[in-house]
């Protein structure tokens, strides 16, 4: 049992989980007036802070009630490392419940993409990856999604991260976890990280992605809401035969319904669908399968993510060799396909989702 499923509790309630009239409500709950509500919000997502001390504009004697309440301490850094200078770092946090998740931030000329995680440890068990080894250990809440993405524009703000002073600009769901999987906490975490400062982070919706491994009705049900942000598919592989190990997931939900899936979303949502696929060295890489998978894209609005699997410790899955990935990376472009190897940003630091986590966890 993974370290934390026995003490998976729920954490306690925060601000981040609430929308703004929900927050005010609870403040009045909580025998205050309603419009401490805002001002906890402006102290949190515009001057990102939750420290009672520094909440000058809020009776003293209020402070530290409001903040106990609304404002809890969620995740605790347990370890940080950096690499590329200082501009990919990744944290290793621990929750209220001893649970342990990641985020990395990664910052580029002109944007910094936050990669946070939605689950602590994942449920679908995908046999290459160091997450899906240990299983699900529980949900993130809203607050505590919200809360890696938070501390990444604290770092910015504080000049911590090379470049100077700066801001998250893209917000991934790409680290721990299947996202969809925690739909209505992930949505939650969305609403907060996109609402317009101080309701919430103001980061623009295009500027989110949403990763999931295919769960076909909550890809319709993302579609529905009507969000501009991008949705990413992790394929794997253009045959179910392989998928099936891959992504055990597939074995409920096939290739062509995924897909389908997916640009059923592309038409709703005017984005095109990324791609995520794992190069992983004679398991996905040969010509036939670029071949497939071109076919499978060819005139949809698609962008294939290649990344070179970055192997867990032990395992018997690897990355493709460079002048195989290549060559895959040509055929998908000589068939008209838009293709990107993705950089292996935070390699040198266990950078793949989940590898931190699963090295630090106590056995
Ligand atoms: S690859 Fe993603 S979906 Fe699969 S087990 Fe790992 S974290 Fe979960």
């Amino acid at each position: 049992m993974p370290v934390g499923q026995h003490a998976a509790a729920r954490p306690p309630q925060h601000l981040a989980d609430l929308g703004p009239a929900e927050r005010r409500a609870e403040a009045e709950r909580l025998g205050h007036q309603r419009f401490r509500a805002d001002q906890l919000s402006r102290h949190y997502f515009a001057r990102l802070t939750d420290d009672p001390a520094a909440m000058t504009d809020v009776p003293a004697a209020a402070r530290g009630a409001l903040a106990e309440a609304l404002l809890p301490r969620l995740l605790t850094a347990e370890r940080e490392l950096s690499c590329d200078g200082g501009q990919t770092r990744k944290t290793l946090w621990r929750a209220t419940d001893g649970s342990y998740v990641e985020s990395v931030l990664m910052r580029y000329p002109g944007r910094v993409t936050m990669c946070v995680s939605s689950q602590a440890g994942c449920g679908m068990a995908c046999p290459f990856c160091a997450t899906g080894q240990a299983g699900l250990t529980r949900n993130l809440s809203a607050a505590e999604i919200v809360a890696q993405v938070v501390a990444g524009a604290r770092a910015l703000a504080a000049g911590e991260v090379p470049g100077g002073p700066g801001r998250v600009s893209n917000v991934v769901f790409m680290g721990m976890g299947e996202p969809l999987a925690n739909y209505s906490r992930v949505l939650s975490a969305v609403r907060r990280i996109t609402d317009p400062v101080p309701d919430g982070l103001g980061v623009s919706r295009r500027a989110v992605t949403i990763s999931t491994v295919g769960l076909v009705p909550a890809i319709g049900r993302l579609a529905a809401e009507g969000l501009p942000v991008r949705l990413a598919v992790s394929l794997h592989a253009p045959d179910d035969e392989l998928r099936d190990e891959l992504v055990p997931v597939n074995k409920r939900w096939k290739i062509a319904e995924v897909l389908d899936a997916a640009w059923a979303y592309a038409a709703a949502s005017g984005r095109r669908v990324s791609v995520e696929y794992a190069m992983i060295r004679d398991v996905n890489d040969q010509a036939w399968r670029a071949e497939a998978l071109a076919r499978l894209l060819a005139s949809h609005p698609v962008h294939v993510n290649l990344i070179p699997l970055n192997p867990t410790p032990g395992s018997r899955w690897t990355a493709s060799d460079p002048g195989v990935a290549a060559e895959f990376t040509q055929r998908l472009e000589r068939r008209g396909i838009p293709v990107t190897m993705r950089d292996t940003r935070g390699r040198e630091i266990d950078g793949a989702c989940g590898q931190l986590a699963a090295a630090s966890r106590p056995s």
